[in-house]
């Protein structure tokens, strides 16, 4: 449970930093995708001549940008396109303060040279830089001391924002932990309940008889009767004993299967050659398809065993003479095995519940209930699936994945 909680708490935290890095992402792509309608244009320096007033500038006036020419005497003349200084003069000060890249507008991309001639000036070409978003810290000598406190607020807002978002997560999957284990306490309520329920008939035969020979003058007969009682229930009481041990072991967490690369062929065959006597003294007809080539599966042998003998004793056990099993293994997308007989089935109301443990289609047999949920907790254990299909008698159906 706890290793539960935490993966998922994990999971939590990488799925938030996921999540607030995709803004980020996706604007950086934006910004890759949308193509730079200056990229091949000339630079500033390239359209410098001697009269400002011939330079070309259509293409930045085409893009919301500007040219601006600002001459020796800092007097600003605009070109074209937004004014990029509110004044006509300018003083050195704000010279200086323009010419200083980090004190400019960062929505804009600017370009600036100087023209050496008779009448000197710098041109100022200026563009704006729409989606061109760039994931870099100007980390500067003059500014690091408010960069660095800036940063760690925003570390600091950012693990806040991440703590929230797993707090918020873990206890809701605290509450999902609680109602499984609510539940698994329920199941194992149940469980004691039918055990003990299944346990007190046969013991209490047992105790009967053995005290009725033990305190009472008894014929041989009788001697012989009870005897056979108590033997009988103590046979039963084993087998509920054995499945029920069977079915927590496979219950149990920690529980894998020793699987090997089988043919699921062969495999089968060699089952069903010593079932055959079975089918005979039961007056049970047969009929197998099993291919004749190889088909591997992963299986643990000794416990693989177990899902035919339990679902084959079963149509032996519940259906009478005359009763046609039919066993095919079929080689499709996965490996489908199925387990037939048109004797009595089950009936509709008792097919949802079927698989559960101690669920007893028929109250009349005395079987643990239990052979059913162990067949279905042995076939996922292999990775697979079992169903029981519609139609006459029982048809079990297990879809087992091909290796
Ligand atoms: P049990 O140990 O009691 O046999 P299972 O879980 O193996 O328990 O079977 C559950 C119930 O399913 C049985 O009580 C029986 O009524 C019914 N059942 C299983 N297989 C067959 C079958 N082939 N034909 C008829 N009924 C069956």
């Amino acid at each position: 449970m706890k290793k539960i909680l935490r993966n998922k708490f994990i999971k939590t935290i990488l799925a938030t930093i996921a999540i607030s890095f995709l803004p980020l992402i996706i604007l950086e792509i934006v910004s890759l995708i949308i193509p730079d309608p200056f990229e091949n244009s000339p630079t500033a320096a390239e359209r410098l001549c001697e009269d400002p007033y011939e330079i070309y500038i259509q293409d930045y006036l085409d893009n919301d940008g500007s040219a601006t020419v600002v001459d020796e005497n800092l007097h600003v003349i605009n070109l074209g396109g937004p004014a990029l200084f509110d004044k006509e003069y300018l003083s050195a000060d704000d010279w200086f303060l323009f010419i200083n890249p980090s004190d400019r507008d960062s929505g804009y991309r600017y370009d600036i040279a100087a023209y050496d001639g008779e009448y000197g000036y710098w041109l100022i070409l200026r563009s704006p830089v729409a989606f061109k978003f760039e994931l870099s810290i100007n980390l500067k000598p003059s500014n690091s001391y408010q960069t660095v406190i800036l940063l760690t607020l925003i570390v600091l807002f950012y693990f806040a924002v991440l703590l929230s978002f797993a707090g918020l997560y873990s206890e809701k999957v605290t509450k999902d932990i609680k109602t499984i284990e609510d539940e698994e306490e329920k199941k194992r309520m149940l469980l004691v309940s039918e055990i003990s329920h299944d346990l007190k008939t046969p013991l209490a035969s047992v105790q009967g008889y053995s005290e009725m020979l033990l305190e009472r003058e008894v014929s041989d007969k009788e001697r012989q009767d009870y005897l056979k009682l108590i033997h009988d229930n103590s046979v039963r009481t084993n087998v509920i004993l054995q499945s029920l041990f069977m079915y927590s072991k496979l219950e149990s967490a920690g529980f894998k299967p020793n699987a090997e690369r089988t043919d699921i062929c062969e495999f089968t065959r060699l089952i069903l050659a010593e079932y055959i006597a079975k089918f005979d003294d039961a007056g049970f007809t047969y009929e197998f398809e099993i291919p004749e080539k190889e088909i591997f599966a992963s299986l643990d042998k000794n416990l693989f065993r177990r899902i035919y003998d339990n679902l084959i004793e079963n149509s032996l056990k519940y259906n009478e003479s005359g009763t046609k099993i039919e066993i095919a293994v079929r080689e499709k997308e996965n490996i489908e095995i199925t387990i037939s007989d048109n004797g009595i089935g089950i009936p509709k109301e008792s097919r949802d519940k079927i698989f559960e443990p101690f669920y007893r289609a028929n109250e009349s047999y005395h079987g643990s209930g239990l052979g059913l949920a162990i067949v279905r907790q042995l076939v996922e254990l292999h990775g697979g699936t079992i169903e029981l299909a519609r139609g006459v008698g029982c048809c079990w159906i297990i879809k087992l994945p091909k290796i």
